[in-house]
């Protein structure tokens, strides 16, 4: 945190102009915090989950062949990368459903219709302007 954040107090948040107040700062942040938890944890889970299949696939090739250890790890690997992609998607929705995320320029809920391929954006679906605080726009960054 800066200096200049620091002499202001409680740094304003500003979002497309528009000054946030405690409480929609309080809920940005808590938002902003359970996004992070979610795909922390989710990046854990692969860097686990990558070395187990390492060691399972080295296993395979030491005890059948090398060409069925790697096809494993291959295999394995991409399914890995695929559940984590989607299940940090689906977790940005679900955090956005379970805080009844709302716009704070139109008020509309942030939460539209539920993508596995996309996660939702910072800007709002209805009227175009940011409405979630990034990292740094809440002095966290
Ligand atoms: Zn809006």
């Amino acid at each position: 945190m800066t200096e200049q954040q620091q002499s202001a107090g409680a740094s304003k948040v500003v979002l497309a102009g528009k000054v946030l107040d405690t409480d929609e700062v309080a809920v940005q942040r808590a938002v902003r915090r359970a996004r992070t938890r979610g795909a922390t944890l989710l990046l854990t889970l692969l860097v686990v989950g990558l070395v187990a299949v390492f060691v399972t696939s080295f296993w395979i090739s030491r005890n059948a062949s090398g060409e069925t250890g790697l096809g494993f790890f291959l295999l394995l690997a991409a399914l890995l990368f695929i559940m984590v992609y989607f299940g940090n998607n689906y977790w940005q929705w679900r955090v956005l459903q379970a805080f009844d995320m709302r716009c704070p320029h139109c008020g509309e809920a942030l939460v539209g219709p539920f993508r596995w391929t996309k996660r939702p954006g910072y800007a709002c679906p209805h009227c175009g302007k940011d409405a979630l605080a990034t990292a740094r726009q809440l002095g966290e960054g």
